[in-house]
């Protein structure tokens, strides 16, 4: 079984104009003259346009990929309003769930500073039945501030877990707050709210995350954004997961991706496979793992985690 616990889904308004050229202007300063930055800005939504998840679901199918997990973006307060209200992107994943069940699930997600936020949350997951939170600090805001433990204190009581984008951030977001230990503050204060660090600090600040994650068993690492690094050093990414999984247990580490499908995303598909690959050959790599270790990782944590044992694979 897998479960893909971390992957985006795009229709077109769900992202801000920033978005699209602050990375156009990433990716032309990475080749210097070559690339006409505001012209890339302009095609790479098209490219990212998913809004029925048809390529994401043939992504799937050809991974073999039972189910994912979608996570809607609160981006509006950082770098400008998208068309779409996030009562719009919130209602497109619900939407999305309730057509395509079994297989696409979706959290619920609104920057905690938003008036209304604490609601929002209570009354989206309850409405359709989606199973957690997605917070993105680096927009500007720390977890631990007040209006951030208002909508985990939500969480909580709605029984939903929370992912937390921890790690690097693109510029122009702020990557201070994706920092993992800012979440240790949030778990001495809420120890039992089960507290996902997505992405477990990548690249740079994995140390932190397992500091983070393991004394507290409510807490898990969810890797996505990891094939970055498994891709080109593999014994290295084999040896940090060995020391994260000793550390916090094989138990509380998420297999994930951050996919995004669309158009333009044809060699996402293989990334998908060869990624799921690095996962499953880890036994072989590094005697610290099981092949019980790799069922863990790659779909029954999270099915655990998200009670979704009742739900017939695809
Ligand atoms: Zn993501």
């Amino acid at each position: 079984m897998i479960i893909d616990f971390h992957v985006h889904l795009f229709a077109a308004g769900h992202l801000p104009k920033r978005w699209f050229s602050s990375i156009a202007a990433h990716l032309a300063a990475r080749k210097p003259g070559t690339v006409d930055q505001n012209a890339l800005a302009q095609r790479l939504e098209a490219r990212i346009l998913d809004p029925d998840a048809a390529y994401l679901i043939k992504d799937m199918d050809d991974a073999k990929v039972n189910l994912v997990i979608s996570h809607p973006l609160d981006y509006g307060l950082a770098l400008g309003e998208p068309e779409a209200s996030m009562e719009k992107i919130v209602e497109h994943n619900a939407a999305l769930q309730a057509r395509h069940p079994n297989r696409y699930f979706s959290f619920t997600s609104i920057d905690p500073r938003r008036p209304g936020a604490p609601e929002f949350i209570r009354a989206t997951s309850r409405k359709y039945g989606l199973k957690g939170l997605n917070l993105y600090p680096p927009a500007g805001f720390d977890p631990a501030s007040p209006e951030c433990m208002k909508v985990c204190r939500i969480a909580l009581e709605e029984d939903l877990p929370v992912l937390f984008h921890t790690g690097g951030a693109n510029f122009p977001m702020k990557p201070r707050y994706g920092s993992p230990h800012l979440l240790g503050d949030v778990q001495a204060e809420l120890p039992d709210l089960k507290v996902i660090l997505g992405h477990a600090g990548f690249p740079y600040q994995w140390d932190e995350a397992i500091t983070v994650a393991r004394r507290n068993p409510n807490a898990y690492l969810e890797i996505s954004q990891w094939y970055k690094l498994a891709s080109r050093d593999y014994p290295k990414f084999a040896a940090i997961l060995a020391e994260a999984t000793s550390e916090v247990g094989a138990d509380r580490v998420l297999f994930g991706s951050d996919h995004l499908t669309g158009p333009g995303m044809a060699n996402s598909k293989s990334d998908l496979v060869s990624w799921i690959d690095c996962i499953r050959r880890l036994p072989e790599e590094n005697a610290r793992f099981t092949a019980a270790d790799v069922d863990l990782i790659l779909g029954r944590n999270a099915q655990r985690l998200l009670k979704l044992e009742g739900v017939p694979l695809a």
